[in-house]
């Protein structure tokens, strides 16, 4: 049974009607927490300065958060692909970008863990694998290191239609890295950058099918971060452009064996669910702060109610009807995702990702809209939740439009299926 914590806002989603184990439980509450108290007074500062969340990573790592999917037997918490979403869903309620860049850290281990324990290899493959991941869930658990994930090149590779033009060419005990990443959150923040890249291999052209997962210490000679970050929102991810120059990087550095990553994105799509988290928890955030807001109960504002007009009370139920269905939708997705889900499913995904991506930031937008004008003072969280939420729908390799666009097509044709 949850018990009632009147110190902290209501969970998301409540154990008894969304039936979660005891260790979702256990951990959302900790999120919450750690959300309320921590993050959420920092989170103003981030957003001004466009400034990394440092001190939030280091309660992460105390709490065991940097390792919440790390397998109990390396030391971390365990966590499935629901509950760590959950989680997320929860930290992003009350700073976006710290759960935006926690997610490309978690999704690191979460990738390499029970993701491709899903995925038949050989034996031997998978016991080399085993081995080598230990190295880096040791550096997380013992050391707090944080991985990132720049995959995006200003490309359609991130989109998942090309080979990725950063390449590794095959060297003595490991690879020559040549490229550039563009949004790299984390950039100059993360220890070890776990980028997508294309194999070189002789007489052979680029292809996805060569992609390798590598992680390259930030320290590294030849790794560079550049340009600036002055964004509309996620301020905080300081997603700067990284360069790549004759990196030479060793064979343990790579996060999954050859060719297992081209064979994760086909057959765990879910996988690129994993941004969704966030603004599922910025849109409850917009919603928590109107209540607050028109209740006249928002710390640091006049205790002035505001709602007794009629309008207010039709666009709070407006919002909480969208918000409602976006969980609802949400928590399916997130309970069914599996290694090879039927195409009711993978169009399911698409269409959750859309209903997330921009339907945080129309339940934002009705916000402001019905709070007013004190409510868009960039003093308060609104402001910055508005901002955020406007981000979701870029994100690739499932941006809004992307999901538009293969929901219609694979609604409409059958595979292989022609007009001629
Ligand atoms: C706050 C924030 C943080 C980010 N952090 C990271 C990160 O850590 N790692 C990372 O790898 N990336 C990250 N990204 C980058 C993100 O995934 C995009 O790559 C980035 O926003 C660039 O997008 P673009 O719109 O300029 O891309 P473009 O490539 O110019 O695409 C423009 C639009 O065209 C459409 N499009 C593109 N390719 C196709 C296609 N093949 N088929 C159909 N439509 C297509 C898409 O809708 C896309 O939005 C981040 C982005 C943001 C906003």
């Amino acid at each position: 049974m949850q018990s009632k914590d009147l110190k902290f806002d209501e969970p998301m989603f409540e154990s008894k009607a969304f039936q979660l184990t005891d260790e979702e439980e256990k951990i959302c509450k900790k999120a919450r927490e750690l959300g309320s108290e921590k993050f959420a007074p920092r989170a103003y500062q981030y957003d001004d300065e466009a400034k990394f969340p440092t001190e939030n990573y280091k309660d992460l790592h105390k709490e065991g958060f940097l390792g919440i999917c790390i397998p109990k037997e390396n030391g971390g918490l365990g966590a499935s692909f629901r509950c760590y979403t959950l989680a997320a869903a929860e930290i992003g309620r009350y700073c976006g970008s710290t759960a935006l860049t926690w997610n490309m850290h978690v999704c690191s281990t979460l990738w390499t863990g029970s993701l491709t324990d899903d995925l038949n290899m050989p034996n031997n493959i998978y016991q080399e694998h085993r081995k080598q991941r230990t190295i880096h869930y040791n550096r997380i658990i013992n050391d707090g290191a944080i991985y990132s994930q720049p995959f995006s090149e200003s490309g359609s590779a991130a989109a998942g239609t090309t080979p990725f033009s950063t390449i590794a060419e095959p060297v003595k005990n490991g690879w020559r890295i040549n490229g550039k990443k563009i949004f790299a959150s984390l950039a100059g923040h993360a220890s070890y950058y776990g980028i997508l890249c294309t194999e070189k291999l002789a007489d052979k052209e680029p292809s996805q099918k060569n992609t390798l997962y590598l992680a390259i210490p930030a320290n590294q000679e030849g790794v560079s971060v550049i340009g600036d970050w002055n964004p509309l929102g996620m301020r905080g991810t300081v997603s700067r452009t990284l360069i790549f120059k004759d990196v030479f990087v060793p064979n343990e550095s790579a996060l999954m064996p050859r060719g297992m990553y081209f064979e994760a994105a086909r057959r765990w799509p879910h996988m690129f669910l994993t941004l969704s988290p966030t603004y599922v928890g910025l849109a409850q955030a917009a919603l928590d702060f109107t209540v607050k807001y028109l209740r006249g109960e928002l710390p640091g504002t006049p205790p002035i109610k505001r709602r007794m007009y009629p309008t207010k009370q039709i666009t709070v139920a407006e919002m909480q009807i969208q918000l409602e269905s976006l969980k609802a939708l949400w928590f399916q997705s997130i309970s069914e995702a599996c290694v090879d889900p039927s195409p009711a499913q993978i169009k399911r995904a698409y269409a959750t990702q859309f209903s997330v991506m921009e339907g945080a930031h129309k339940i934002a937008q009705l916000a402001i809209r019905t709070c007013g004008g004190q409510a868009m003072l960039k003093s308060l969280s609104l402001e910055r939740i508005l901002r955020d939420s406007r981000c979701g729908s870029l994100m690739l390799p499932w941006t809004a439009e992307i999901c538009l666009d293969r929901l219609g097509k694979v609604s409409l044709y059958n595979p292989g299926e022609t007009d001629q």
